[in-house]
């Protein structure tokens, strides 16, 4: 059988980016991939600047800014219908790193041909279908019909949303209740200014858009909504006038769809986080949105993702007993997902839950928070270094 010192199942930017980080740092590493193609699956295309600064650890940072990245330099909020935020993403966090977005299918490619130009071994076409925990873990995986297996020190699943390996791991997964739907599709001949990133609220009726340009009139856009609203779920060609119609109610200017057009699939997503606590055990890591997937809206996954492959890497690069290594990262996954997650919740229930005891909330908190924007906890763009505790949260929420 073959033998490797570490196996990651997927190699979208969670696998591929741990694949190049564990090969550089001396370890024999397999990537097995299932698509033989990157294409767009309307996931992740903006980098917050945490995120950033996670790139940056990595190496990965320059690559992506030079190759694929358009820098965002404005944060625009319009909260039903009046602008309420211009942010310079430039100085929005103290580490200084702009917002990036970049098409995600290119961004894979790229992460995923410097882990092999790093020196990991990588298969594509090949579908995981099992993992045997232990001392010495398999991976059993098909390619062409014909049944494989190889062991390694350590197996990674880095399998996505829908992870089969944290099934197979027979990790308890827990989620939140469901409250949001998130809708997106990619956009050509798009007018909205290059330069910012704008979000549209009305908070009364759990409805928001995002609009993300990626330069030269490439715009990824969002709607997000809740699930017990009047909004179905948007899906394919046939829903782009209702996605487009959602988008405006939410504040977008009309005149922007007189020029714009779909560029990609139109697809919804279920917005409820769901995560694995402590994602180690006996030879299986989890990373990425494996470990842990949060709600869209707010943008934390590829951070998220990346702080994993620096925390799994150090750990295995730093110690030669894998196993303690292994529960060294889910602890401090558990650390920093634990005040993402927080936050982000926070972020829900103040500017998209609906009812009247969230419209109470709102009537307490907003005229402080317009006052006053440093009362946001700023997770979102700065990171689980920045604490989400009660504190914070009663400042948040006008509580104080
Ligand atoms: C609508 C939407 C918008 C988002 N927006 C943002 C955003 O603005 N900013 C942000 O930071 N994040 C965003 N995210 C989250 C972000 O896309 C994810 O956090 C990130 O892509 C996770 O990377 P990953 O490598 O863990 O998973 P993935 O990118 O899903 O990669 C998993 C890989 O595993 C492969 N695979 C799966 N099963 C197998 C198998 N059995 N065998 C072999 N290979 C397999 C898949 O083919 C895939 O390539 C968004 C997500 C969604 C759904």
């Amino acid at each position: 059988m073959e033998s490797y010192d570490l196996v990651t199942i997927g190699g979208g930017l969670g696998g591929a980016a741990l694949a190049r980080s564990m090969a550089l740092a001396g370890a024999k590493v397999l990537v097995l991939e299932r698509t033989t193609e990157f294409k767009d699956r309307v996931r992740g295309e903006v980098l917050v600047p945490w995120g950033c600064e996670e790139a940056d650890k990595l190496g990965l940072y320059e690559m992506l800014h030079e190759s694929c990245g358009h820098e965002l330099v404005w944060w625009a909020g319009v909260f039903n219908g009046a602008q309420v935020l211009q942010r310079d993403m430039r100085t929005a966090t103290e580490q200084s790193y702009p917002t990036l977005t970049y098409y995600h299918p290119v961004m894979q490619d790229l992460v995923y041909e410097s882990a092999a130009l790093s020196g990991a071994d990588l298969r594509r076409g090949v579908k995981a279908t099992g993992v045997t925990l232990g001392q010495k873990p398999r991976v059993g995986y098909t390619v062409d019909g014909t049944r494989c297996e190889v062991e390694a020190r350590m197996v990674v699943g880095a399998d996505g949303r829908s992870s089969a390996v944290r099934n197979w791991g027979e990790f308890e997964v827990k989620h939140d209740e469901q409250r949001r739907y998130f809708a997106g599709v990619l956009m050509d001949n798009h007018p909205a200014p290059d330069d910012t990133m704008t979000s549209y609220f009305v908070p009364d009726e759990g409805l928001m858009s995002w609009i993300f340009p990626q330069g030269n009139g490439r715009v990824r856009t969002y709607v997000g909504f809740a699930f017990d609203g009047d909004i179905e779920r948007l899906s394919g060609e046939r829903d782009i006038e209702r996605f487009i119609a959602a988008q405006i109610r939410s504040g977008v200017p009309k005149e922007y769809f007189e020029t714009a057009q779909p560029a990609g699939p139109l697809a919804t997503f279920d917005g409820t986080d769901n995560w694995v606590e402590h994602p180690y055990k006996d030879g299986l890591a989890l990373i990425g949105d494996a470990a842990a997937t949060g709600d869209p809206t707010w943008g934390q996954g590829m951070s998220q993702t990346l702080r994993d492959v620096r925390l799994l890497t150090e750990a295995l690069a730093g110690d030669d007993d894998w196993e303690s290594a292994g529960h060294r990262y889910a602890q401090l996954h558990d650390e920093g997902h634990g005040h993402v997650h927080r936050a982000d919740c926070w972020y829900t229930d103040l500017f998209l839950d609906t009812g009247a005891e969230a419209e109470a909330r709102r009537a307490r908190a907003v005229p402080k928070l317009l006052e006053d924007e440093t009362r946001l906890i700023d997770t979102p763009l700065g990171g689980p270094g920045i604490p989400a505790d009660e504190a914070g949260r009663r400042r948040m929420f006008g509580e104080d």
